[in-house]
């Protein structure tokens, strides 16, 4: 009944052991293990990457079940929002989605002590291969997030609001949680998932900040991105979120 298999990842590693030199192991660093249910969706790739946003990963990997076919790339770092890395030569820490381009992770890497050049080259390699391993070849990235009540909402991004330098377009459903809604980086998906009656944002990405997030790294890329972002704990909306990607894949993505 149950298809889903996983399988650690080549980058896979929670902690390094210290007797290991950190530069002979360079993509030792992003904990990530891909999970699939049936074949993998050829060009769509679906990523969690905070640990610690657990109805994202669980309505993700629900999706996943049902739809019998596709990858989820799971980063797991001990519950946290960001990664820890810890051995004999340098200790330092990362927000896992500030790392995709070279502005973002040199902004995004706080180093702790010890070697913290090494740090930041072995950062730059392994984000670097991840990247080309796994999503420079992919035509939609679903991204799965939840915010908690003080966080992030679809209001943040309205005119005159903290976020609105990143947006290009907005759709709000006022009758709707503004915490439950859509980022994306195309025409073509806010427009479907706008006329679905969902709370949608297409990045501005020629003024969006570079944060060295997913989003902006897929937009420099031309690649179709999909955050699906949600409250904490609201699993059946995120459910319905998914189901509604799933329709668009469906839609632009089916073989
Ligand atoms: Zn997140």
């Amino acid at each position: 009944m149950l298809l889903l298999f996983v399988s650690p990842l080549p980058i896979y590693a929670g902690t390094l052991a210290s007797d290991i030199p950190v530069s002979d192991n360079p993509v030792m660093v992003l904990p990530v293990t891909q999970i699939c249910a049936g074949a993998p969706w050829p060009n769509i790739v679906w990523i969690h990457v905070h640990d610690n946003e657990e109805t994202a990963r669980q309505t993700a990997l629900h999706a996943l079940r049902q739809i019998q076919q596709g990858c989820l790339l799971d980063f797991r770092h001990e519950g946290n929002r960001e990664v820890s890395i810890q051995n004999s030569q340098v200790s330092y820490q990362f927000d896992p989605n500030r790392i995709f381009t070279p502005k973002g992770r040199q902004s995004a890497l706080k180093c702790r002590q010890g070697n913290c050049i090494l740090a930041q080259e072995q950062l730059n390699q392994v984000a670097n291969n991840f990247l080309n391993q796994y999503l420079i070849h992919t035509h939609l990235i679903v991204a799965v997030h939840n915010n908690h009540l003080n966080g992030l909402s679809v209001r943040n991004y309205m005119p005159g609001a903290s976020m609105a330098q990143a947006m290009s377009q907005i759709a709000i459903n006022p009758n709707s949680d503004a915490h439950d809604f859509f980022y994306v980086t195309t025409q073509q998906a806010f427009n479907f998932l706008a006329s679905r009656n969902f709370n949608v944002v297409l990045q501005n990405s020629q003024q969006v900040h570079d944060d060295g997030s997913l989003s902006v790294w897929a937009a420099q890329r031309q690649i179709d991105y999909i955050n699906i972002e949600a409250g904490r704990g609201h699993i059946a909306t995120q459910l319905a979120m998914l189901a509604a990607v799933w329709t668009y894949m469906q839609q632009y993505y089916q073989m």
